[in-house]
């Protein structure tokens, strides 16, 4: 868990390469959805542009049929969700539903200001998804990635107006999960 911008994916990568576990990142399987022109797409892409959260209905029942894969059986980590207290209160029945539990969960907190200036310089791979940031975390050329060769491009929800507005989402709706959890 994170605001958008704490680093919730770069952290995730380095676990899951470590624990050799599925890297599940909800906002990742909504990105991959668009790329490919499928429906999940679609119904996704206006919440996101927007800086909004996309419905629970929709994101719980993705997350529901990702977990009951045969690579989950052996752990795997969620990046990005639950993002509500719905999500939280469905992941506990569907990992009930599969036998399994959560063994931790991991809060990464950063200042307000610093998350704006790193979604702001941040810059993704249209290739492979790799990410940079134009300052603490620039390719070796600027605007290629060094991993594919591929162009890097800002997210549309990464430009400032949209930045404040996800912020705002993560403030009202995601930050209580943190009391969720503690208790
Ligand atoms: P992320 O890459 O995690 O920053 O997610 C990008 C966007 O995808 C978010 O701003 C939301 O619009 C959408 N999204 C990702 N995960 C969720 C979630 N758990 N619930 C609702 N929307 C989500």
């Amino acid at each position: 868990m994170g605001p958008p911008g704490a680093g919730k994916g770069t952290q995730a990568e380095k676990l899951t390469e470590l624990f050799k576990i599925p890297h599940i990142s909800t906002g990742d399987m909504f990105r991959k959805a668009q790329k490919d022109g499928i429906e999940l797409g679609l119904k996704a892409k206006s919440y996101m542009e927007m800086g909004q959260l996309v419905p629970d209905e929709v994101t719980i029942g993705i997350v529901r049929e990702r977990l009951a894969e045969e690579d989950c059986k052996n752990g795997f980590l969620l990046d990005g969700f639950p993002r509500t207290v719905q999500q939280a209160d469905a992941l506990e029945q569907i990992l009930n539903d599969l036998g399994t539990h959560l063994d931790a969960v991991v809060n990464i907190e950063v200042a307000k200001d610093f998350l704006v200036e790193r979604l702001t310089g941040r810059r993704v791979c249209r290739g492979c998804g790799a990410t940079y940031h134009v300052k603490f975390n620039a390719p070796k050329v600027e605007g290629v990635c060094d991993k594919c060769g591929a162009k890097t491009i800002i997210r549309k929800d990464d430009q400032p107006e949209t930045v404040l507005d996800r912020l705002a989402v993560y403030h009202k709706t995601t930050e209580p999960l943190k009391a969720y959890y503690e208790k």
